[in-house]
């Protein structure tokens, strides 16, 4: 026989007796709603009798609710392991098997376990994929295999919802389940009795995610002069599971680069590598297109540092950029990010100067080579005039611009969805959040302000960069020399070749 001595119908749920799963709320962060809300059931582990005796009903089970890698299971097993019981996990998946009968054996091994060791926690990850919505009667399919399944998955659903019902409360055992469909569980499950609280796990905001990095750069060694917090500004929509992903990750590039800690520089390359992919051998630019991609992407960041330093412009500033192949791109621009608020309700203004930086890469190109422009700068000139559009019609920021006749066809169902949090690569995906067809068909007269809009700014930056075209150069020459160039030496170049500071004057 060939199953003999394999015996499906015990869970696979490992206990990890006396809190060994080792993880305390201290390992949690970014999510301190939530702690506050489990520290109760922490209590109540620790001493079920006085629940008890006091006649408080504890919480029976708990729906933890929230996007993948936020830490629901961590949280689930801190709880465990502060209260120092045993924690029982499971994942949805598990119980779902075409054996008939398997997944329910499943159920009532895993609850009795639970109950026999108790207190205790069980956890069930993923319950979405064992409790999505029955389909009450059972709809027949012509599919055997379809059906089997389906029913076999009810069944298991059924046999959940009875053990849940069968335990009474005040027995010293909690259930934690996970999920990040909640939309798509069972509602039966969710009522008085079975899993009737829900805790939001949310993605944690830029103090959430340094502290989330502090944790894990404590677990390895992290040299002191690593700013954090400027990781955590700068990687919006970040889940705590791809923070301890970064970190892992430039300890690996720490190794490789023989440093005895983690530097800036590894937490950069590993930045770069869960972004945008890890450098590319083989592909050469040569020299000449070196020095095209040097001035495009030297022409966007200094635009942005010129526009800060004279005009008082409210634009990121750059981080570094560099000229090395890696994953899609021949060469990368990182961009500080603003606070959030600032890009709630950006003015007019504002958005005309990173009109200006987007164009900074074109108007660079004119300022060194003349007219013999090439696309490098392509990219930036797309978003511009994306930019330039929105600025016109979405928007509407200009006063008063009437755009007869109909709105053009992507207006119609155009949502407005609010900044993104969790924009990557491009920095201006931020503005392509509402893409219209590629070619939809501009009223005449919007086409013909884009188009004057773009002039004048593009002249404007032009000159903005024929005055400062020592620091240009100077820039280039640096990024070319070291192929990578941060913004500090940006600043330090614009203080040593101020405004119109005559070419041969150039070290
Ligand atoms: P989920 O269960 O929500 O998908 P996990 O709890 O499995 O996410 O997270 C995976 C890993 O990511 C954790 O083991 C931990 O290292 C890290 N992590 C996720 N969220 C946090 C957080 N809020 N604080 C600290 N580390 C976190």
């Amino acid at each position: 026989d060939l199953w003999q001595g394999i015996d499906f119908s015990r869970s696979k749920a490992e206990a990890r007796v006396d809190g060994s799963t080792g993880v305390k709320f201290c390992d949690v962060a970014g999510i301190d709603e939530a702690v506050e809300e489990l520290q109760e059931l922490v209590r109540y582990l620790k001493n079920p009798e006085l629940f008890d005796k006091m006649g408080i009903k504890p919480p029976h089970g708990v729906l933890l609710e929230g996007p993948p890698g936020c830490g629901k299971t961590l949280v689930a097993k801190a709880i465990a392991g502060e209260a120092g019981v045993p924690f029982y996990q499971m994942a949805g998946s598990e119980f779902v098997e075409v054996l008939v009968g398997v997944g329910s054996a499943r159920i009532r091994d895993l609850f009795k376990r639970a109950k026999v060791n108790k207190p205790s926690v069980v956890f069930i990850d993923e319950i979405d994929a064992l409790a999505t919505k029955r389909q009450g009667i059972f709809k027949e399919s012509t599919d055997h295999l379809y059906n089997a399944a389906t029913q076999e998955r009810e069944t298991t659903l059924n046999q959940l919802l009875i053990e849940l019902d069968g335990f009474d409360t005040g027995k010293g055992v909690i259930f934690l389940a996970a999920t990040n469909r909640k939309d798509l569980l069972d509602p039966a499950l969710l009522r008085p009795g079975r899993f009737d609280r829900k805790i939001r796990i949310r993605p944690p905001g830029s103090k959430g995610r340094h502290d989330i990095l502090k944790i894990h750069a404590s677990k390895v060694k992290m040299s002191e002069s690593v700013d954090l917090s400027s990781y955590a500004q700068n990687l919006p929509g970040w889940s705590g599971a791809r923070l301890a992903q970064l970190v892992q990750v430039a300890a690996l590039m720490a190794v490789r680069n023989r440093h005895n800690s983690i530097l800036q520089s590894d937490m950069d390359d590993a930045v770069d590598r869960l972004t945008i992919g890890p450098k590319r051998v083989g592909i050469d630019l040569g020299y000449q297109g070196q020095c095209r991609r040097a001035t495009t992407e030297v022409g966007v960041a200094l635009t942005s540092h010129l526009l800060r330093r004279y005009e008082h412009a409210i634009v990121e500033c750059c981080d570094r950029i560099a000229i090395v192949p890696r994953g899609q791109t021949l060469s990368q621009l990182v961009f500080h990010r603003l606070d959030d608020e600032s890009y709630m309700f950006e003015r007019r203004p504002q958005l005309l100067h990173r009109l200006q930086v987007l164009l900074g890469g074109r108007a660079a190109e004119e300022v060194i080579y003349g007219r013999d422009t090439s696309k490098a700068s392509a990219d930036y000139l797309a978003d511009a005039s994306w930019l330039a559009r929105k600025i016109l019609t979405i928007w509407n920021l200009e006063n008063p611009m009437v755009i007869h006749g109909e709105p053009p066809p992507w207006r119609k169902s155009v949502k407005f969805v609010g900044p993104r949090l969790d924009f990557e690569g491009s920095l201006y995906d931020h503005y392509n959040l509402i893409e219209p067809p590629l070619n939809f068909k501009m009223d005449d007269q919007v086409a013909q302000r884009t188009e004057e809009l773009i002039r004048d700014m593009y002249q404007k930056t032009v000159s903005l960069l024929r005055r400062h075209h020592a620091a240009l150069l100077k820039t280039i020459k640096v990024l070319l020399d070291q192929e990578e160039i941060r913004g500090e030496e940006i600043e330090f170049i614009l203080n040593k070749y101020p405004p119109q500071t005559p070419l041969y004057l150039l070290e």
